[in-house]
């Protein structure tokens, strides 16, 4: 059984390196923006709650991604563990979470902190939306660069705190620092090592 958060900002390689995880440990990557686009995308009420939050480069509130996120942890699928990306982004979603967790009897195994510089997470939003206008797709309506901008200030002032609760919070060697501006299959490869 495994629970791991990958914690960082956005377009620090996160969903890249969950998606491999999955496949490499066979726990589902749960992604609250995944979920919170499907919605959108379906048109659920759920999404139409979320999409002015996500546009303005803010939080969706914490009482829509806590039930989302309980009720997804809650599936049978996860009960090999899960690997959690995107969440959580506030200091009352990791209580949240927390109890959750505790509910169920089980901790944290692992908090794995992408540290990139801000140059290069412009550089990756950008490219984003480059590619999808490349592949004939529509841009993510968050990586204008307006709204990118936004989307690091959000981080700094809502979810950076969340890693310094975990830091009193946790045991030692739980919260690790992963250095998210080398290539993909590097990053991966300390990945594995510190989860070995
Ligand atoms: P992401 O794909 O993780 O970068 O998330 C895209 C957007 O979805 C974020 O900028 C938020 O507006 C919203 N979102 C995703 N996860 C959360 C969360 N845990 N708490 C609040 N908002 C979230």
């Amino acid at each position: 059984m495994k629970s791991i958060i990958l914690f960082g900002p956005p377009g620090a390689g996160k969903g890249t390196q969950a998606k491999l995880l999955e496949s490499s440990l066979g726990i589902p990557h749960l992604s609250t923006g995944d979920m919170l686009r499907a919605s959108i995308a379906a048109g659920t009420e759920l999404g139409k709650k979320a999409d002015g939050y996500i546009r303005s480069g803010g939080l969706v509130p914490d009482e829509v991604i806590v039930g989302m996120v309980a009720a997804r942890i809650s599936q049978s699928d996860c009960l090999r563990g899960f690997i959690l990306d995107g969440f959580p982004r506030t200091v009352n979603q990791a209580q949240e979470l927390d109890t959750m967790l505790k509910s169920i009897g089980r901790t944290i195994d692992a908090i794995l902190n992408f540290d990139v510089n801000d140059d290069e997470l412009k550089y990756r939003s950008a490219k984003r939306a480059q590619d999808a206008l490349a592949a004939g797709q529509q841009p993510r309506s968050d990586d204008n660069p307006e709204v990118f901008a936004g989307r690091l200030k959000t981080y700094r002032e809502q979810t950076l705190p969340v890693l310094e609760y975990y830091q009193k919070t946790q045991p030692v060697g739980v919260v690790q620092h992963i250095d998210g501006m080398l290539p993909i299959e590097q990053v991966s490869g300390q990945i594995k090592k510190l989860l070995a």
